[in-house]
């Protein structure tokens, strides 16, 4: 029987958002906390982007390091050659690829006003991957942008051809938040059924149903015989409506009826960091979390009604169906009421020392101190909001690596 993987993209669909945006260390930080909870890839970032290739060297590092193991790190371009050649002049150690290129009447019509036909989707693509594979790919994924608008016969063929060129994988676009939990099952049953190859699932939540669409699309893929990966944001921040919530995909995988115990995941998933990866993505992206959000949302263990509340009291499984624990809260946070020394970008030797201290992050010299002071300061710049623990205890290990990726110098 098949199995379920997550693949998250909040590095890629999140920060394209429109308003929205993450530092180039913040980006870090999600990939160090994604690999924490047990996600099998994170779509990284944007490899023919010039003021991300710092970063995504930077991070492809931590890899080589063992810092970022065993999540892999991959980057999304369009399915043509051209940026196939350029991700690999840019970012030569990258190994994992999605390419993406439309299917639908309506987007290669729309957006290539006549100038492409079927054929040539098909031709670009194969050709895009044979070029990726010649450069050392290791993994393809190939995307059917606009997949639940394209006609079926055509999405076979499709995905026929991804398969012959080797793809590892084809990623099910749901672009527009238009599926339905009842046609993704069959509709993906049936391209595994078909072509034998693991299937993405990519939601959007234009009409409330990603995260349901997602599990409804895997269960598709599981039954027809292949493996599924899911593609989730944190918080499910993305394009428009947003993208399937990470840890309400993890919640309904492991706890809705009919799937827990039945569809698996491949990779064993750490629930408990759920709340401080939601936690740091709310702060880093400047969105709050709704206080209804499945997990971690301030009410989602709250009660006040008297028959809940006596319910719950006398046992949370009356009105709860899964503990506050497993999710990772239930710990005091300080909140400082007082004086408060914070990180920024014309901090000095003292305050920094202090906060540096608070943290339990000591150095083994002045001069250290200052040059860990110097990266702390340029990231304040980019992030232009007080760094957090993590953050700050992230660049004074690795310095080197740090100051890789905040350095954005604009290339030629
Ligand atoms: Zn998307």
């Amino acid at each position: 029987m098949g199995k379920i993987y997550l693949i998250d993209v909040t590095n890629r669909d999140g920060v394209q958002t429109a308003k929205l945006g993450l530092s180039k260390l913040a980006k870090t930080m999600i990939n160090i906390y994604l690999n924490e909870m047990g996600v099998y890839q994170s779509e990284f970032g944007f490899p023919t982007t010039k003021h991300e290739s710092n970063y995504l060297q930077a991070n492809l590092k931590l890899a080589e390091m063992g810092v970022l193991r065993p999540i892999r790190l991959e980057g999304w371009i369009r399915a043509t050659v051209e940026d196939v050649e350029k991700a690999f002049q840019m970012v030569p150690k990258i190994k994992d690829l999605n390419l993406s290129i439309s299917t639908s009447k309506q987007m290669i019509t729309g957006k290539f006003r006549g100038s492409k036909n079927e054929a040539d989707i098909l031709k670009m693509a194969t050709e895009a991957m044979d070029a990726a594979r010649a450069h050392g790919a290791e993994t393809i994924g190939l995307n059917a942008e606009d997949a639940s608008r394209t006609e079926i016969d055509f999405l076979l063929r499709f995905a026929t051809a991804a398969k012959e060129h080797g793809a590892d994988r084809v990623r099910y676009c749901d672009t527009l938040g238009y599926e339905s939990p009842f046609t993704i099952y069959e509709t993906c049953k049936l391209l595994a059924q078909e072509v034998e190859i693991p299937i993405e699932l990519h939601c959007h939540g234009d009409l409330g149903m990603a995260v349901a669409n997602s599990v409804a699309g895997a269960m598709g893929v599981i039954d027809g015989g292949q493996d599924a990966y899911i593609n989730t944001t944190i918080n499910g921040i993305g394009e428009r409506a947003g993208n399937a919530d990470l840890v309400a995909v993890i919640l309904a995988l492991k706890k809705a009826k009919g799937f827990a115990g039945k569809y698996k995941f491949g990779m064993p998933i750490n629930l408990s960091k759920a709340w401080k990866i939601c936690k740091y993505a709310s702060y880093a992206f400047d969105v709050p979390i709704p206080v209804n959000q499945p997990g971690v949302g301030a009410n989602a263990f709250a009660h006040a009604s008297g028959i809940h509340a006596d319910g719950v009291l006398k046992d949370p499984h009356n009105y709860e169906l899964y503990n506050f624990k497993e999710l990772g809260r239930g710990e005091p946070e300080i909140v400082e009421t007082g004086r408060e020394i914070c990180s920024g970008e014309y901090s000095g030797i003292s305050g920094f020392g202090h906060v540096m201290g608070k943290y339990d992050v000591e150095f083994a010299s002045r001069d250290e101190a200052e040059r860990v002071l110097e990266l702390a300061r340029f990231a304040n710049v980019l992030a232009q909001k007080p760094l957090v623990a993590d953050e700050l205890q992230f660049i004074a290990r690795y310095p080197d690596i740090a100051k890789e990726l905040l350095a954005l110098t604009p290339l030629d």
